[in-house]
């Protein structure tokens, strides 16, 4: 999910998008990250706020955590991904935690925000028709190549990284 598209509503908006199994996985993993000792420094708010929002949606989202968006694959956006993503290797290289995946597949986003489901190796995304497409590809595929490791939820480290990859930091 992208936090530069859900940054300016509120925390809860992705919750109103579709109730998906991902959705519950992604705010398991946001609230984990609150309390993990990674490098992000949370505000008074997200310290106490967001740890009884994270429990809320986790109690909404974890009875649909069965269901999985079904895909209507994007073969022509998933081939010019696998060529970005044997152009970006050899920096992601250099990155801890970097575990390319070995198959994933593109879908369709019908609606909701962009995601990928770490579980069935997906990427949902709309189209590919812009750079910030392009960002959001790169972003969705980096979930997935750092999945096995904390960097895989950290939000700031993979947005700055998808834009480093297409070249607009
Ligand atoms: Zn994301």
């Amino acid at each position: 999910m992208l936090w530069r598209f859900a940054k300016p509503k509120s925390p809860l908006a992705p919750l109103f998008q579709r109730g998906e199994a991902t959705y519950a996985a992604h705010w398991g993993a946001v609230c984990s990250a609150q309390n993990g000792d990674s490098k992000h420094h949370a505000s008074p708010f997200e310290k106490g706020g967001l740890r009884g929002i994270c429990l809320f949606i986790l109690l909404l989202t974890s009875n649909q955590a069965t269901a999985s968006t079904p895909c209507q694959p994007l073969p022509e956006i998933q081939q010019r991904l696998e060529q970005l993503a044997r152009g970006w290797h050899s920096t992601l290289a250099l990155e801890t935690g970097y575990a390319p995946p070995a198959r994933y597949t593109v879908c369709q986003l019908k609606s909701g925000l962009p995601f990928a489901d770490h579980k069935l190796k997906r990427i949902y995304i709309r189209g590919l028709a812009s750079e910030n497409d392009e960002i959001t590809l790169a972003h969705e595929y980096l979930h997935l190549a750092f999945s096995h490791h904390p960097r895989g939820h950290d939000e700031v480290f993979i947005e700055a990284m998808a834009r480093r990859l297409v070249g607009v930091l």
